[in-house]
């Protein structure tokens, strides 16, 4: 069958399923500006995407339709953790606008494997939404430019064109003004899951209060500190550690004042820095190198943390297999 080609042979229906994996992020900067008319705020950061995957497996279904489910390899304890399934789901959405732009869509299913922590600060849904979009756009053969994919990622949501795209990045506008930078040095992290989420709209409505209250001038960020693109171009996690930083983190740190203890413990355990990773509850420990990564990874672990190392850039969503079933 090529591409394109009806999923029928003769009058029987034919399944295909399309697996796609796409990566979580780190801000490895986030400047925040203040609150915009429109209720948004500007932001100017640095994402680097880490090799920590969601996966979504996308089966063409007869019926039509839109359906989710939650693989059971899934790696997160997803007990009492609240991911809709209908269309407030953001893989969901991903698929209804794809339909929408497709000539001959099917109907889906949506098998979602997450690793990427839920509400945790580093866009999983973000990343299952990029997925799925990919997997819809091979499914349904929807003739999509990547940058017209690109332009639909971000009408899903500001962190979803970067997914897409992976590697290192400048973000600017509300995170959806993208420009890839050359930075391909590995850089190794070890990242703390919570065992709750924050909502980012909270952790934003809470770094306005603190600001409102101190009642100084907010800049509007423009531009990210030069130094930090150098340092993750020439793989320097030294200068690096020195430049960090999360304009969210003490709207976090109010939030869940334990992330203070988790980033103290890391840099004491032997972390070059520690940061809150975008709105947080996750939090991003930068290494010197990959073993002293699975160090301190395994050393949290052992104080009953939920710690695992990870490196980055890696490449955004990418087609993992394609099977006619
Ligand atoms: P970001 O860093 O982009 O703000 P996040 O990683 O902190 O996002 P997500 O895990 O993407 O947060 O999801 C936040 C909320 O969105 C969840 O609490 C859940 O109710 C809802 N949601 C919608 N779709 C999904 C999805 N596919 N996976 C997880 N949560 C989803």
């Amino acid at each position: 069958r090529r591409p394109g080609e009806l999923p029928y042979q003769g009058e029987r229906f034919r399944a295909r399923t399309v697996r796609v994996k796409a990566p979580g992020k780190v801000n490895v900067s986030l400047a925040v500006g203040p609150l915009r008319p429109d209720g948004y705020h500007s932001v100017a950061s640095v994402y680097l995407a880490v090799s920590l995957y969601e996966e979504v497996a996308a089966t063409s279904t007869e019926a039509p339709g839109i359906t989710v489910s939650i693989s059971p390899a899934s790696t997160l304890d997803l007990d009492g953790v609240d991911i809709p399934l209908d269309e407030r789901n953001l893989a969901y959405k991903a698929a209804a606008v794809m339909a929408e732009m497709s000539e001959k869509p099917t109907g889906v299913h949506l098998e979602i494997t997450k690793r990427v922590p839920v509400a945790g600060g580093m866009g999983g849904g973000s990343a299952d939404a990029a997925a799925t979009l990919l997997a819809c756009d091979a499914l349904w053969n929807s003739g999509l430019s990547r940058e017209e994919l690109a332009h639909v990622a971000a009408e899903l949501g500001a962190d979803v064109p970067f997914s897409l795209l992976g590697g290192t990045a400048v973000g600017l506008g509300v995170g959806d003004k993208l420009s890839p930078a050359l930075a391909k040095a590995q850089v190794d992290w070890v990242l703390v899951f919570a065992d709750y989420g924050l909502s980012t709209p909270d952790v934003f409505r809470t770094l306005d209060g603190l600001r409102d209250s101190e009642g100084a001038e907010v800049p509007e960020p423009v531009e990210v500190d030069p130094t930090i693109l150098q340092a993750l171009r020439n793989g320097d996690p030294e200068t690096l550690s020195r430049v960090l930083v999360n304009d969210l983190q003490r709207a976090s740190i109010a939030l869940a004042p334990q992330l203070r203890d988790t980033i103290g413990l890391g840099e004491a355990q032997g972390a070059l820095a520690g940061m809150v990773s975008g709105s947080g509850p996750t939090v991003a420990l930068l290494a010197r190198d990959p073993g002293a990564a699975s160090v301190l990874a395994e050393d949290l672990t052992h104080r009953g943390h939920n710690a695992i190392a990870v490196h980055g850039p890696v490449p955004g969503a990418r087609i993992i297999s394609d099977t006619l079933l």
